[in-house]
């Protein structure tokens, strides 16, 4: 039996540190570099930020930390340098009511990094990731460390996965999970290579809820995907492919739902203005999934996670510019 201790996340709400949760996030914990530029530099260029930031990122961890500030039951399954950046994503994890024993420690590896710019004119930003420990989350590794996954895929609900990890691992997971009745989401971010975009198609059919962006949907569908109408397109062939539901987003534009079995829909984004639209689609997938936890329609948990998103983008950094609960309107808390 696991030993459950009882924590006080930021939304004020008692949350178990181990033990079962509905919530399962596969994928990256990084810290992320910020550094603000006016103008992205060339190649050979030198540019002098007048700015910088250091955060917690990682897609992956991004997404929990949303769906886990929002107050759902979520865990992270993930792995860190044995090191002072490692230690403190485990606490910044937990302080948003995150179980983190899934968060492996690996010796002699320096946590896993992104090196982000963000072009104050555009609101646009450049990334380059350094996965370091990450790369040890292997197939052999996980399913040594957890019991063939047991520790987490016991009592979860949903499953989420992103493009950060090992694909082999992702994939594994999905699979097992999708066998288990777990409901699958993948957001394929960031877009794999037309190498991994062929690996991941026979395991569409394990995944219940395909949410990329526009770049991803354009990869894995060989489609240009730009707008409402191209997405459409996208939905349609994703679904043929084996995918039940899909979301594209779309940035600015919002984004397109295809629930199985209706006919593809557009929503708008909220109306603001961006100052950094770094992790935005994080914002986005965690909400989302915490509201189909709650048990909303797709439809309803994509309005809602548009707001927190929305939210998100007026202000810098990623899981610093989420959301909690008190800084958004009553249904969504
Ligand atoms: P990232 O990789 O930075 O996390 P992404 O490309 O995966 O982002 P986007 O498609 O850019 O994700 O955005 C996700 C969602 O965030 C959109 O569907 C929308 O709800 C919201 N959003 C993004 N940009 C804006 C914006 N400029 N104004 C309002 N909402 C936005």
């Amino acid at each position: 039996m696991n030993r459950v201790e009882v924590l006080q996340n930021q939304t004020g709400k008692p949350t178990a540190a181990s033990g079962p949760r509905p919530i399962v996030v596969l994928g990256a914990c990084f810290l992320d570099y910020i550094g603000y530029v006016e103008g992205m530099p060339k190649p050979g260029e030198t540019r002098h930020s007048k700015q910088f930031a250091k955060g917690f990122g990682g897609k992956g961890a991004n997404q929990a930390v949303m769906a886990g500030r929002l107050g759902a039951g979520v865990r992270m399954v993930s792995v860190v340098g044995n090191d002072g950046d490692g230690q403190a994503y485990q606490a910044e994890l937990a302080k948003n009511g995150v179980a983190c024993d899934t968060v492996f420690a690996v010796n002699g590896a320096a946590s896993g990094l992104a090196l982000i710019f963000v072009d104050r004119n555009t609101a646009q930003n450049e990334i380059v990731i350094c996965p370091n420990a990450t790369d040890a989350l292997t197939v052999e590794f996980l399913r040594s460390k957890t019991q063939n996954y047991k520790q987490f895929l016991h009592g979860c609900k949903i499953l989420v996965c992103q493009n950060e990890i090992p694909l082999a691992t992702t994939l594994d997971v999905i699979k097992a999970a999708h066998e288990q009745g777990v409901y699958t989401i993948f957001n394929t971010a960031p877009a794999p290579s037309a190498e991994d975009a062929a690996r991941i198609t026979p395991y569409l059919q394990h995944v219940s809820l395909f949410c990329p962006n526009e770049t991803e949907a354009s990869i894995l569908t060989g489609l240009d995907v730009k707008d409402a109408a191209s997405a459409f397109e996208a939905v349609k062939k994703l679904q043929s492919q084996g995918v039940a539901d899909v979301v594209i987003t779309l940035g600015s534009q919002g984004y397109v739902i295809g629930a199985k079995g209706s006919a593809p829909q557009h929503f708008n984004s909220v109306r603001v203005k961006a100052v950094d639209t770094t992790g935005a689609g994080d914002c986005f997938v965690g909400a989302m999934t915490c509201f189909l936890n709650k048990g909303k329609s797709l439809s309803d948990a994509c309005k809602l996670a548009n707001i927190c998103a929305s939210v998100s983008v007026q202000r810098k950094g990623t899981q610093s510019s989420y959301p909690y609960p008190n800084e958004l309107p009553p249904e969504l808390s």
